[in-house]
């Protein structure tokens, strides 16, 4: 390392050397951004796995340069990746990156204060605060809700089924069923796992052609459930489902839930944002009502990867779940203070909030607003185009949202044909370097084609570039279509 104090037990660095460092990274950082709309929209990823591997060495036991470190990050490693904050990651849930998020996380690593417990750092605890009463307000939550945050949409999800489960179960945990629908994002799956709810009690209900939970299905299913002696205890619904944007009937659904005794759990991880723009809001008719909703900042809100969120309505269930006292440990803070270690799984733990509360503070809500309502209306632009070209179907319908899933056939072309040339057609428009789009299969094993809009890098003109190439490619696909 530069400038490396002679006593060598001494880890602190000399202010100018910190200076440089910072200068050193800023010079990086600042030309990366502005690099970003050029850059491929998939970095070069043939040789992954050689290249991986090629990176194993053993511990360094000697300091290396600043320089001779970024160096590779920067030029090589940093490339060999998906371009996903750039604006032409059309692909899975694009994510943020907003730049002040990344003050805040110098400010929280260098301050490096304890968040984890009130008394250690209560003003910073109470910012953290702040922000997710805000979250809670602008999604329409009552005031007795508290949030967490969480390092993202699974494990959001994960606490939100201990939360259900501590409410509802018991010590009868074995005798619990979750519903979901074919449709739910995988991490809820996993999470069941994880807090004990085991694949033989997950019941994963068919959805409708739009890709919902059909209630009627869930009434019959938690019906036979309670004949067998079983106790159905959870509904987890998606506000966005991940692969087609599908939005399942949250308002009927929380009334079957209410009627039923069920926790609603609605996974809003990609689609609960939009909550903030008021012409979105019927679209998500009954979020407000959930038991419990996962967000994610790091997606909807625009931050960096990282930033994950829960809302519970009845905020003592997370503490329920997560308070806990130790003799080396003050007092929990008073009851209407936000102490995170009672609220959450963590303990020592970074400062979250602060990323969340610095961009909203410095943006202010106006702008996410728009820049929501610009996202959304630019992928219902897009679809419409998209669904009158020659070749195209939507399926599931316009975005609700920002998302949208596409085939591409020909009169009668069988299922296999239409997944295998909408493969071949994300391939071609992949190659081109402008946008990145993936697909999903779905459960008649139809792969159909993606387009989201929610980077906030991603405006008119690459969606453009998104739609010419989409018509060009299929154009030259169709007139000579892969057969299977
Ligand atoms: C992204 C996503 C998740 C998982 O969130 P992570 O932040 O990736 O852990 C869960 N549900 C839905 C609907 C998602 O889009």
């Amino acid at each position: 390392m530069d400038g490396l104090p002679p006593d060598a037990a001494d880890l602190e660095l000399p202010a100018e050397t910190m200076r440089a460092m910072l200068d050193a990274v800023a010079g990086r950082v600042l030309a990366h951004l502005a690099s970003l709309a050029d850059q491929p929209a998939r970095g070069e990823l043939a040789g992954a796995a050689e290249r991986s591997r090629a990176l194993r060495e053993p511990p360094p036991e000697e300091p290396a340069s600043l320089e001779s470190l970024l160096e590779p990050l920067f030029a090589e490693w940093i490339p060999a990746s998906f371009t996903t904050p750039g604006p032409g990651y059309l692909a899975y849930i694009p994510g943020g990156g907003l730049f002040p998020a990344a003050l805040a996380d110098l400010i929280q690593a260098t301050t490096n204060r304890y968040t984890g417990v009130w008394q250690a750092a209560p003003l910073l605890c109470q910012l953290e605060a702040n922000a997710l009463d805000w979250l809670r307000a602008l999604l329409g939550l009552p005031e007795g809700a508290r949030g967490i945050f969480t390092t993202g949409g699974s494990t959001a999800n994960g606490n939100a089924i201990l939360c259900a489960r501590e409410a509802l179960l018991g010590p009868a945990l074995r005798d619990g069923v979750l519903y979901t629908s074919s449709q739910v994002h995988h991490s809820v799956l996993k999470a069941a796992r994880h807090v004990g709810v085991l694949p033989d009690r997950v019941r994963v209900l068919p959805v409708d052609e739009a890709f919902r939970l059909v209630p009627a299905a869930l009434r019959r299913a938690v019906r036979e459930d309670r004949a067998r002696g079983l106790r159905p205890f959870l509904l987890v619904s998606s506000a966005g489902t991940t692969n087609t944007g599908a939005i399942d009937p949250l308002e009927e659904l929380g009334r079957l839930c209410r009627e039923e005794g069920l926790w609603h759990h609605v996974d809003g991880a990609y689609g609960a944002c939009f909550q903030l723009c008021e012409e979105l809001r019927p679209a998500l008719a009954g979020l407000a009502g959930a038991d419990s909703l996962t967000l994610d900042p790091h997606k909807g809100l625009f931050l960096p990867y990282g930033t994950g969120a829960l809302l519970v309505r009845d905020g003592a269930c997370l503490r329920a779940v997560h308070g806990a006292s130790a003799g080396y440990l003050p007092d929990a803070a008073e009851a209407d203070l936000y102490d995170p270690s009672q609220l959450s799984p963590d303990l020592s733990r970074g400062f979250p909030g602060l990323r969340v509360w610095l961009c909203l503070k410095l943006f202010g809500l106006r702008r996410f607003r728009a820049a929501l309502l610009e996202k959304h209306t630019l992928a219902r632009a897009a679809a419409r185009r998209l669904a009158a070209l020659e070749g195209f179907e939507l399926v599931g319908g316009e975005p609700a949202l920002s998302l949208f899933a596409f085939q591409l056939g020909w009169p009668g072309a069988s299922l296999a044909e239409r997944s295998a040339a909408t493969r071949e057609l994300l391939a071609r428009v992949n190659a081109r370097g402008r946008v990145m789009l993936t697909g999903c299969v779905v459960d008649d094993g139809r792969f159909l084609g993606r387009v989201c809009v929610l980077s906030f890098r991603t405006r008119r003109e690459r969606v453009e570039e998104c739609l010419a190439a989409l018509a060009e490619e299929s154009r030259a696909l169709l007139a000579q279509p892969p057969r299977r």
